[in-house]
């Protein structure tokens, strides 16, 4: 592998580290600012797919949200 000057550069574009160019250094590799950006944006829209597809599934009903909260707490106790 030739890396000429000995300079880091990002493993997903290639880009080579500058003084204005910072690389975040990982275990194997490197990556640079508009890379982790990118990927943030595609974490994200997967964020957004995830919650689109199975948005309710640990959302109580009301019902079953009452008798849950009923468990905790007996309303009688403080009532005379
Ligand atoms: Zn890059």
């Amino acid at each position: 592998m030739s890396n000429p000057g000995n300079k880091a550069h990002c493993s997903f574009c290639g880009q080579e580290q500058e003084a204005d160019i910072p690389l975040i250094a990982g275990e194997e590799g490197h990556i640079c600012e508009e890379c982790v950006r990118l990927a943030s944006q595609v974490v994200a829209s997967w964020g957004r797919k995830r919650a689109a597809t199975r948005p309710l599934k640990n959302l109580l009903k009301p019902m079953e949200l009452k008798e849950r909260l009923d468990q905790y707490g007996d309303p009688r106790c403080c009532s005379l």
